[in-house]
C-alpha cells in the first residue's frame, strides 16, 4: 500500500479534501454513437463494456437523478446463480463468474462475500423441487447441494428446527457461492471505469421523449435538451414501460414497489443468506451488524418508493418465524424501489422492433445479481446488432409466441 501514516494524517487533517473524483459531470455533447438511458447498475456496465469489448466509447449514459438512486442502490444485495431452466443458469452463472473477478476488473471493491444462500424448504413439494434444482444445476457446472434438516442447526445455529412449528424447516437448497455484494460499489466501480473509457455520465437528466426520424429512434428529448443517437438503449428498470411508450412500444411488463428493511446493528449472529419463499422473507447480516430483510411486496402496481405498513408486518413475522432469537430486535427504517416484472419472471434483453432502439429490461426483483452479466451481453447485442448466445432466448418474441422461461421458483419472492 502507498500511504504512510503520515499520509493517512494530513488527509484527515485536511478533512479528505481535494480528493480526485471518480468520474466527470460533462454536458451532454449534441450527439452519440449510443445514448443509454438509465444510470443504475445495468446501464453503467453496460457501458463499460460497449467501451472495453467493443470499442464504442461515445456513449453517454443519461440519468434522470442520481447514480444508484434506483434499484441499483435499494437492493438488498444477494448474489447467486441457482437457477432451474438452462438458459437461465448460463445467464446467472456468468454473472456471478464477472462478479467473482468484478473488484479486480474494475480496481474497485465491490465487497463481494460469497457466505452462502440457503433457500428452505417447509413441505415436501419444496424438498423434491429442491432436489430437482439441484440435480439441475450441478448438470450446468453449478455448485449445489441439498442440506437436510438435522444438518441445518449446525449450519445456522440460530435458527428454529422444531418439527412443531407452523411450517417445520425440512432442508435446504444451498448454494455455497451465493452470497452478498455491495449494492452501490458495483454501481460506482462500473461508473468510474466506464468515464476512465471516455462515457460520458450525465446525472440530473430525465429522458422526456424519443426523437423519431421516419421508422427510426435517433436520440432522446431530455430535461437538459435533444442529445442526438445513432442507438437508443433503454435500462430504466421499473420505469422501462414509460420509456418504451414513448416510443409507441408496449412492454409486457408491471412496475411493482418491492421492499425492504433493515435492523439495528447488532454483533454477528448470521454468516449467511437465508430465504424462505414460504414463510415469506430472505434475511442476510450487512458488515455494519443490521439484518437486512425483504420479499414484501405491494399487491398493486405503483411508482412509489415507499414502504408500507402491512409488509413490514409480515416481513417482520416471518422473521420471528424461522428465528424467535430475534424477537427484541429494533427496525431502523424501510424503503422500496420499483421493480420490473415480466409474465414469466425473466428478463428482456433485445433489439426492439423499432430502428436504433434496444431494450434491457424485466428483470425484476432480481436483477442485482445480473448487474455484470446484463451489461456484457447488453453490450454485445448493442455493438453487434445481433443477440448475444446466452440472451437468445430473451427477446420479445417469447411473449407472442408462448416461448416462456418461467423462473418464479428461482426468483425467491412471490409474485
Ligand atoms: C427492495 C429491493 C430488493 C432487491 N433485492 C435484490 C437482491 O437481493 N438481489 C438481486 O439480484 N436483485 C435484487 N433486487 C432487484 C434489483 O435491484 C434490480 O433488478 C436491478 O437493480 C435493476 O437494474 P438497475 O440497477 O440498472 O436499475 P436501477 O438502479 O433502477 O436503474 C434504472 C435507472 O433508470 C433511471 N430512469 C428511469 N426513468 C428515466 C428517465 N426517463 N430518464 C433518465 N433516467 C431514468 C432511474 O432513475 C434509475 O436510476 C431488488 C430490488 C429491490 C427494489
Amino acid at each position: 500500500m502507498g500511504y504512510s501514516l503520515w499520509s493517512l494524517a494530513r488527509n484527515a487533517r485536511t478533512h479528505h479534501e481535494n480528493w480526485p473524483k471518480a468520474w466527470r459531470s460533462p454536458e451532454p455533447k449534441p450527439a452519440y454513437d449510443v445514448v443509454i438511458v438509465g444510470g443504475g447498475g445495468h446501464g453503467l456496465a453496460t457501458a463499460y463494456y460497449l467501451a472495453k469489448e467493443h470499442g464504442i466509447a461515445n456513449v453517454a449514459v443519461l440519468e434522470r437523478g442520481w447514480l444508484g438512486g434506483g434499484n441499483a442502490g435499494r437492493n438488498t444485495t444477494v448474489v447467486r446463480s441457482n437457477y432451474l431452466r438452462d438458459e437461465s443458469a448460463a445467464l446467472y452463472e456468468m454473472s456471478l463468474k464477472l462478479f467473482e473477478g468484478l473488484s479486480a476488473e474494475l480496481n474497485y471493491n465491490v465487497m463481494l462475500s460469497q457466505r452462502g444462500l440457503y433457500m428452505l424448504c417447509h413441505n415436501a413439494h419444496e424438498v423434491q423441487d429442491a432436489h430437482r434444482r439441484a440435480h439441475a444445476m450441478r448438470l450446468n457446472g453449478i455448485d449445489s447441494v441439498f442440506v437436510p434438516r438435522a444438518d441445518l442447526a449446525r449450519h445456522i445455529p440460530i435458527i428454529e428446527t422444531s418439527p412443531h412449528i407452523r411450517y417445520p424447516v425440512l432442508g435446504a437448497l444451498l448454494q455455497r457461492r451465493g452470497g452478498v455484494a455491495r449494492h452501490d460499489a458495483v454501481a460506482w466501480g462500473f461508473a468510474r471505469a466506464a468515464d476512465a473509457r471516455g462515457v460520458d455520465i450525465v446525472q440530473n437528466c430525465e429522458v422526456i421523449g424519443l426523437r423519431r426520424e421516419g421508422a427510426r429512434v435517433t436520440g432522446v428529448e431530455t430535461t437538459r435538451g435533444t442529445i442526438g443517437a445513432k442507438k437508443v438503449a433503454l435500462v430504466a428498470a421499473g420505469h422501462s414501460s414509460v420509456l418504451a411508450d414513448m416510443a409507441g412500444l408496449r412492454l409486457p411488463v408491471r412496475s411493482m414497489a418491492l421492499q425492504a428493511l433493515v435492523s439495528e446493528p447488532v454483533k454477528p449472529v448470521l454468516n449467511c443468506v437465508i430465504n424462505s419463499m414460504t414463510v415469506h422473507v430472505y434475511v442476510s447480516q450487512s458488515d455494519k451488524g443490521e439484518l437486512v430483510m425483504g420479499a414484501g411486496m405491494d399487491k398493486f402496481h405503483s411508482y412509489g418508493q415507499r414502504g408500507s405498513v402491512s409488509v413490514v408486518e409480515d416481513q417482520v413475522a416471518a422473521l420471528l418465524e424461522l428465528f424467535p432469537v430475534l424477537g427484541r430486535l429494533r427496525m431502523l427504517r424501510q424503503w422500496a424501489g420499483i421493480v420490473d416484472v415480466c409474465p414469466d419472471a425473466s428478463p428482456i434483453v433485445c433489439k426492439a422492433p423499432i430502428a436504433g432502439l434496444y431494450v434491457n429490461c424485466g428483470w425484476g426483483t432480481g436483477g442485482f445479481k445480473a448487474t455484470p452479466g446484463s451489461g456484457f451481453v447488453f453490450a454485445h447485442t448493442i455493438a453487434r446488432e445481433e443477440p448475444h448466445p446466452l440472451v437468445q432466448r430473451y427477446s420479445l418474441d417469447r411473449f407472442a409466441g408462448g416461448d416462456l422461461v418461467d423462473e418464479h421458483a428461482a426468483s425467491g419472492i412471490a409474485h
